[in-house]
């Protein structure tokens, strides 16, 4: 019989173990090993089937266990030690609080998704991993962050095949009453509602679930309440599921529903307003008309109140892949933008800020990346590559520059050490290197021999093997109801064979089926009888995405081959859980994207910070970090002729590495094409060169690739500067936001009219390194002031077709009535061209293309 209503009743704990609940509470457990010891102390068991959630754990553990555990002394002080050392993690001053330079009071962050622990699956992919460890190294630093987003019922989904490879979507419906989720309530106990006007009357109402993600308060609006009719209920059903419209309910409910949530706990809480907004990606964009609103509110005119949000809003960007932004219909966000919604805002300016450059403002989609970077001043990609590209991608909006000027800067992602680093790996630092520090220490001190490295490093894939085989029976099983699994799934993989990991979402640009290129090639390689490899594969298709479903498909039948099935295996449903085993258990992660579509990735970086090697395409975080020591690069085939050549020749590449540098490095045994010769390992059994190998990327690039330093750059280089513009720009009655608005509007009035009329240099007969170039120049301003712009000199080596490799600007002085002048000196043999601009100059823009606007000399 099946219940037709499910609640979790929350256990009762003695007295005496009153802390364990305050640690349950907390999701610091997740990336905190000695609070997690504790849990599974207690009751190992139902630790394991509760997969890791200390809500749910202690509600199944035997009331006579704790009553146990209540009269032991030892454990009651070790859980009140746990205890109190969380009490310091979320009071003492850290990083941040020692910063001397003025650091925003308050940074509220929106992501769509966050991915935190596996018992709490608000995430598709890396997106919200990435959140979740923002949030992570964010309390670490002591990074004053609130965080919203929403509360999806059923998460993305859970992932199973069906027997032909086919994949199978379910939608299990969480509780939140068992997850570490508490409803935002005022003193008298009434929930916090939010709400947002609909057309034709309607109303969207959303409750907001709170949780302590260490220092950090994270808040998840959810519309599954009463007051909602059946029609709006679902909208916080599932993530990335339902059509355009369910897409752009839910996208209104983050951005603005997100505000409103946001003011009701910061009055509860009191906590100051936030001075920085972080987007991360456009899905949140709402968020800067809601803001908007409530200046208009106070008094501004909307050109007044854009000014003022834009100073204190940072807009991430993820994706180079123009499929992976978000663009609705026209008509439909004019259907839902009214001014009910947002009361003060004609809903023609809210639009216009969604019109794509270069499109018809009537006919174009609303392109929510686009909106995000109208909203935001400060912008970055995320890997300098992503930068890059994102800079030309984007580039349409600020017309007449170049590419390098665009205002988007980059932060490479970090991922949250102390998450994704394996315990056994951390016990090894403590016990041989003295500290738990393991992101930090000397991997390549002698005080740690090879061999305990390698001893580690096998447990790890031991326990790797050994969950998969686990995984294959219970598949197996599930397809098979009643049947018996066969018996070689309980002999596939092998805990002494180089093992290769490749596990991400499966968009056709992560080519998940590169390796199939040549299916006889692979198969010599996996099946090899002195110098096996395997493989272990796993990865979530968008249900809506029939192409991926047929990748997966190829490769679970390929996988199927009775001769290849003990050394390929397909995992189902990829998820934090299993990510945390995957890491630690390969000895190579590889990463075959489309190059640059990859904008950072980061299951590379979790796998180096597991003693893993990285072979990858060299696209996102890659591309900055690749070095012998650490890897090998798969040289991407950009001459190639279309996409067929280029796939096979990069698949080639990746099996030339595979057979003759990574399997003879491995099995220490040189290369067969090179000698005839068949060595076995030292006396140790222990891969020498390898090691060396594990032991740099352990100690020079895992310090690079920290969440603690990707959220330092975001103080330090985004959110400092907002806070600074936004105070700039709101003192005084926002007298600041007020002048700008009128100042660009004057500007944008005047630009027309702007010219440099002529340009003249002198007294160069040849030209020599080391000589002054002078230049003078005559402009019209078109009634503009000589304050409110900038005259450059755009000096540089030219290209063949004229333009500028590596400008360098130089600012001209005024020398009279619109005639400027200045000097630059010849500090290189070759072509040499100049150039000389006008464009806008005020403190309170963030650079000179802000605006988009630009005077160039003719030729
Ligand atoms: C890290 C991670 C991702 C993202 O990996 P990419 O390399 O960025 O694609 C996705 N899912 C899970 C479960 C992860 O842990």
């Amino acid at each position: 019989m099946k219940s037709i209503r499910k609640f979790t009743v929350r256990a009762v704990v003695p007295e005496r173990l009153a802390a364990l609940e305050k640690l349950a509470a907390n999701l610091r457990w997740a990336w905190h090993e000695p609070t997690r010891r504790l849990f599974e102390h207690i009751d190992p068991e139902a630790w394991a089937r509760s997969e890791h959630d200390p809500v749910t754990f202690l509600g199944e553990v035997e009331p006579a266990r704790l009553e146990q555990l209540a009269a032991d002394d030892e454990f009651v002080a070790r859980a009140e030690r746990e205890h109190a050392e969380l009490d310091a993690y979320l009071t003492e001053p850290r990083w941040y609080q020692r910063l001397e330079e003025e650091r925003p009071e308050l940074v509220a962050y929106f992501s769509p998704e966050y991915g935190i622990a596996a018992a709490l699956p608000q995430y598709s992919g890396g997106l919200g991993i990435l959140a979740g460890d923002h949030l992570k190294a964010a309390s670490d630093l002591g990074v004053p962050l609130v965080a919203v987003g929403l509360f999806y019922r059923t998460g993305y989904f859970s992932q199973s095949l069906s027997p032909d490879g086919w994949q199978q979507e379910r939608y299990p419906a969480l509780d939140p009453d068992g997850l570490p989720l508490s409803v935002l309530r005022r003193p008298d106990g009434s929930a916090v509602q939010i709400s947002l006007a609909l057309p034709d009357g309607g109303t969207l109402t959303a409750r907001v679930w709170r949780a302590a993600v260490g220092r950090v308060t994270l808040l998840l609006l959810d519309t599954d309440v009463p007051a909602n009719g059946d029609e709006w209920r679902g909208v916080t059903d599932r993530l990335y599921g339902g059509g355009s419209e369910h897409r752009l309910l839910q996208e209104l409910l983050l951005g603005i529903g997100g505000v409103r949530a946001l003011r009701a706990w910061a009055e509860l809480a009191g906590a100051p307003e936030p001075e920085v907004f972080h987007m991360n990606e456009g899905h949140a964009g709402f968020l800067g008309l809601e803001r908007i609103s409530a200046a208009i509110g106070e008094g501004l005119t909307f050109p007044e109140a854009l000014q003022l949000v834009r100073g204190g809003t940072v807009f991430t960007t993820h994706t180079p892949v123009p499929a992976g932004i978000d663009r609705f219909d026209r008509a439909l966000v004019e259907r839902y933008v009214t001014s009910e919604l947002l009361p003060g805002v004609a809903p023609a300016d809210a639009l216009a800020l969604g019109v794509e450059p270069g499109a018809d403002p009537e006919t174009s989609a609303f392109n929510m990346a686009v909106m995000g970077l109208r909203l935001a001043q400060h912008a970055n990609g995320v890997s300098e590559l992503h930068g890059r590209v994102s800079r030309r991608m984007f580039a349409a909006l600020w017309p007449g520059f170049d590419p390098e000027e665009v205002p988007i800067t980059s932060v490479t992602n970090g991922v949250h050490a102390p998450s994704w680093t394996d315990p056994a790996l951390i016990a090894l630092a403590e016990r041989t290197l003295g500290t738990d520090d393991s992101e930090h220490a000397d991997w390549q001190t002698p005080a740690l021999g090879d061999a305990e490295l390698w001893a580690v490093k096998r447990e790890m894939r031991a326990r790797l093997v050994e969950e998969a085989r686990r995984r294959l029976v219970a598949g197996w099983e599930e397809q098979h109801p009643g049947g018996q699994a066969p018996e070689w799934m309980s002999r596939a993989l092998d805990p002494d064979v180089l093992t290769v990991g490749f596990a991400r979402r499966v968009p056709t640009y992560k080519r998940l089926t590169l390796m199939l290129q040549d299916p006889e090639r692979f198969a010599a390689i996996l099946t090899n009888p002195v110098r096996p490899v395997q493989f272990v594969i796993a990865g979530k298709a968008h249900p809506a995405d029939d192409e991926g479903k047929r990748l997966i498909q190829r490769l679970v039948q390929f996988a199927a081959r009775p001769e290849l099935r003990e050394r390929i295996v397909f995992l189902p449903d990829y998820d934090i859980g299993m990510a945390e085993l995957l890491y630690p258990g390969c000895d190579v992660w590889l990463n075959t994207p489309l190059r640059p579509l990859e904008a950072c990735g980061t299951s590379g970086m979790k796998a180096a910070m597991n003693a893993a090697l990285n072979l990858s395409i060299l696209d996102g975080w890659w591309a900055e970090y690749a070095a012998d020591d650490f890897g090998w690069v798969i040289p991407s085939a950009d001459s190639a002729g279309d996409e067929g050549e280029r796939d096979e020749r990069e698949a080639a590449s990746l099996y030339e590495l595979l057979e003759h540098r990574i399997v003879p490095a491995f099995y220490d045994r040189p290369d067969p094409a090179e000698s005839a010769g068949f060595f076995e390992r030292d006396a140790d059994g222990v891969p020498g060169e390898w090691l060396r190998m594990l032991r740099a990327t352990l100690a020079r690039l895992v310090p690079e690739l920290g969440a603690d330093r990707m959220v330092r750059e975001y103080v330090e280089r985004l959110y400092r500067p907002a806070a600074e513009r936004r105070r700039a720009l709101v003192a005084d009655g926002a007298r600041g936001a007020r002048e700008l608005a009128a100042w660009s509007a004057r500007v944008r009035d005047a630009w027309p009219e702007v010219r440099v009329l002529h340009v003249e240099s002198g007294g160069l007969d040849q030209p020599a390194v080391g000589d002054e170039l002078h230049v003078r120049a005559e402009l019209a301003l078109g009634g503009l002031d000589d304050a409110d712009v900038a005259v450059e000199l755009v000096s540089g080596r030219s290209r063949p077709d004229d333009s500028l490799a590596e400008p360098r600007t130089t600012r001209l002085a005024r020398l009279g009535d619109g005639e400027y002048g200045g000097t630059v000196t010849l500090d290189r043999a070759g072509a040499f061209g100049y150039t000389v601009r006008v464009v806008p100059s005020n403190p309170l823009l963030a650079g000179p293309a802000e605006l988009g606007l630009v005077a160039l000399a003719e030729g």
